[in-house]
């Protein structure tokens, strides 16, 4: 049986030949250094175990929970919002749950492209934003991302015509795999953007809490008018180490939550709602963990940044993310460069094309590692790069 068109069209498994690599080193026995997978490595807080624990034992969680998600974790999101971004949002009506904020993303394609729509999406980027668009059978216009930029999409650059039929914007600040930045008054140019092509406008904030030397990321949501024309997605996975939870939000826009939700029903049932009451500890409980979850990244980003600037590098130091977006040297491809690493120093790093054509002359290092790992990854690129040239 031939497969749908629509997964035959599915764009190429870009890591699927640095796996092979990676599998192969395994085999002959080498001791592999992973700076290549972004999935935090500290466990979740021990109070959201015990709320989830708690929760299991509930009969009343055992059946199918509502597609929308438990009002009272919905309720606990836009306390969020209040208290960190100074946000309104009816739970009723502008929050939804979701399976991780990743289910949404993909879904919400679905509720506003037609075969032959457009979607605006930033290149490099998370892989989702695009199979989303293509699994309903739009298309992706890619935004470059550009060091001379900031890494922010030119919005000015964005062909007119283009922007008219597009149906949705793509956006994720603190961004993924750049580490970039975007502050209010950028916000405020997207919303004005939205507005004038009528496109709606979907921000992932899966970030948004995982910043350092006291930067704060600010909500797309704070931007004035940005709850008529767009939602934000974020989730307990990155904040709370619970990635294999699965429970994420959308909030905003009313009508954009509605067909989200409706699409949701039709598809999943909704997330196990001991898992919301955990996200709801998460959120409202002690929040002394996330503290630490910042210091120990910034530790490790610091050990990366200088640890490479010592090797030759001038990268800055990201002020968000667990990601360091850094040149490849000079003479080297992105997939050259990863490939020459593992087989050299049995360091795993991400080549940039994996997250879009703009991505080319890049790799990512993930900080989801222990310090100690980190330094010995240094060392054994030490040994083997020679001089390097930018
Ligand atoms: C990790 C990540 C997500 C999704 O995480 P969930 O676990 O599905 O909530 C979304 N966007 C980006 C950019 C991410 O890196």
């Amino acid at each position: 049986m031939q497969e749908a068109r629509r997964i035959r069209e599915l764009p190429p498994y870009l890591f699927a030949r640095i796996e092979k690599k990676i599998a192969e080193a395994r085999e002959r026995g080498v001791d592999i250094i992973s700076l290549g997978i972004g999935d935090p490595d500290m466990p979740t807080p021990a109070h959201v175990i015990d709320k989830l624990v708690a929760e299991a034992h509930n009969p009343e969680n055992h059946r199918y929970p509502t597609s929308e998600g438990l009002l009272a974790f919905r309720q606990a999101v836009a306390d969020w919002y209040r208290r960190l971004y100074d946000v309104d949002l009816d739970p009723r009506r502008e929050v939804v749950t979701l399976i991780g904020s990743k289910e949404g993303i993909a879904h919400i394609s679905l509720c506003y492209v037609d075969p032959g729509d457009i979607n605006l999406v930033p290149d490099p980027g998370y892989p989702v934003y695009n199979i989303g668009t293509l699994l309903a059978g739009g298309e992706s216009y890619f935004m470059p991302l550009t060091a001379a930029n900031g890494f922010l999409p030119d919005l000015g650059a964005i062909p007119s015509d283009v922007a008219r039929r597009a149906k949705l914007m793509f956006i994720n600040y603190p961004n993924n795999p750049t580490g970039a930045v975007a502050d209010l008054k950028f916000f405020q140019e997207v919303v004005e953007f939205a507005r004038s092509y009528d496109l709606i406008v979907c921000h992932d904030a899966a970030y948004s809490e995982i910043t350092y030397d006291g930067y704060r990321a600010p909500s797309f949501l704070q931007a004035p008018g940005a709850k008529e024309v767009g939602i934000e997605f974020n989730s307990v996975s990155k904040p709370y180490n619970m990635t294999g939870w699965r429970l994420g939000w959308a909030c905003g826009r009313a009508d954009v939550i509605e067909a989200l939700a409706r699409i949701k029903s039709n598809i999943d049932s909704g997330a196990f709602q001991a898992v919301q009451y955990a996200g709801i500890a998460a959120l409202t409980g002690p929040q002394e963990s996330l503290a630490e979850v910042r210091r120990v990244y910034q530790e490790r980003r610091d050990i990366i940044v200088d640890g490479f600037n010592s090797l030759g590098w001038h990268l800055e130091k990201p002020k968000a993310t667990f990601y360091v977006w850094a040149p490849v040297p000079r003479g080297y491809t992105s997939a050259g460069f990863a490939e020459m690493v593992l087989e050299k120093a049995g360091v795993i790093i991400t080549p940039g094309n994996g997250y879009g054509n703009y991505g080319e002359g890049y790799f990512r290092i993930a900080l989801t590692i222990s310090k100690e790992r980190m330094q010995e990854a240094i060392e054994r690129l030490r040994r083997c790069l020679g001089k390097v040239e930018f």
